[in-house]
């Protein structure tokens, strides 16, 4: 069964279409990411998702209730995680879990904290005050009360900002096991490394989905090619490469360049005068995740320049 299952979904502030005929499902049990520029309209496309927002148009289903008849349903089964940290700063780790407990009306309120608490390994830190707590502590308190409920869907936006790679990385780890305990993830993220942690994922810009799929898929759609070049005047072929038919990143790596474009004979005759010229070395590379994603930005800004003169 989908846990998302959404279609044409329409979102407009005043004149501003935010989010723009966006179609999605994500399989129960899935871990789906959601990447794109900032201002793209995820966390409107998250709060439409979880019953906060009614669409202007368009209609679907999440948890099998539809999303405009059932907000209030959804809502009970859905935990989101905002931004934001929200949380009373001056109480403690298990004063805010009980909290939201109450809000929730779980009850007895005790158990549910207690198992909380274990679950996300708090226990020991539960009378620390939560406004004193590192990055990573904090998310840890933010989905401890957003699974307290026994959600069966959870929408993240961008829940790992500003939090270490390490505690990045646990995070990620509880992400998983709580898919494979049969909860459905959306999370959105502007980290490459989250999004190949992700089943599938979804690129939106602007408004409007443009990708969906496995990293894999994702990638091998976009139809880019890649060329490494090697060398010490690597810099100079950069200089040259820019202003070539066929390139459309050049990108440095320390020592190498990553050359990228998507017609491959422009691309490969670029990077044939190029290595000839500077003396570079130069193989195939791998397309990544991360050059996608640039190159559907430059595209979309593009549209949008498009747009604008017109
Ligand atoms: P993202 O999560 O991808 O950064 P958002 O969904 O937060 O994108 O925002 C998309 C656009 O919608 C932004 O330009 C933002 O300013 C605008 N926006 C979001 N919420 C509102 C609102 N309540 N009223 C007016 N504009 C909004």
């Amino acid at each position: 069964m989908k846990a998302i299952d959404v279609q044409n979904l329409v979102k407009r502030f005043g004149d501003k279409t935010v989010v723009d005929d966006v179609t999605l499902s994500v399989e129960e049990g899935e871990i789906s990411g959601f990447l794109g520029p900032n201002g793209s309209g995820k966390t409107t496309t998250i709060r439409v998702m979880c019953g906060l927002l009614t669409p202007d148009e368009g209609n679907g289903k999440v948890l099998g209730y539809d999303l405009r008849a059932d907000q209030l349903k959804i809502k009970r089964q859905v935990g989101y995680m905002t931004q934001k940290f929200s949380f009373y700063t001056d109480l403690t780790i298990e004063e805010n879990l009980y909290f939201v407990a109450r809000l929730y009306g779980l009850s007895p309120a005790r158990d549910y904290v207690r198992d909380t608490l274990d679950k996300l390994g708090l226990t020991s830190r539960k009378n620390q005050l939560s406004g004193f707590l590192s990055g990573g502590w904090k998310q840890r308190l933010a989905l401890a009360a957003c699974i307290m409920h026994k959600p069966k869907l959870l929408l993240l936006d961008e829940p790992t900002a500003g939090v270490d790679p390490k505690a990045r990385r646990e995070f990620w780890d509880e992400i998983h096991t709580l898919a494979a305990d049969g909860m459905t993830v959306m999370v959105s993220t502007h980290y490459m490394d989250e999004a190949e942690r992700c089943h599938r994922i979804n690129y939106i810009s602007y408004g409007k989905l443009l990708t969906s799929g496995t990293v894999k898929e994702v990638v091998d759609e976009a139809g880019l090619l890649t060329y490494i070049l090697t060398g010490r005047n690597s810099q100079s072929a950069a200089k040259m490469l820019t202003t070539l038919e066929g390139v459309d990143q050049v990108t440095p790596f320390g020592n190498s360049l990553h050359v990228v474009g998507r017609n491959p004979d422009q691309l490969k005759k670029a990077v044939s005068e190029a290595t000839e010229k500077f003396g570079v070395s130069c193989e195939v590379g791998e397309t990544t995740l991360e050059d996608v994603f640039i190159q559907y930005m430059a595209d979309s800004t593009d549209n949008m320049a498009t747009h604008s003169e017109n």
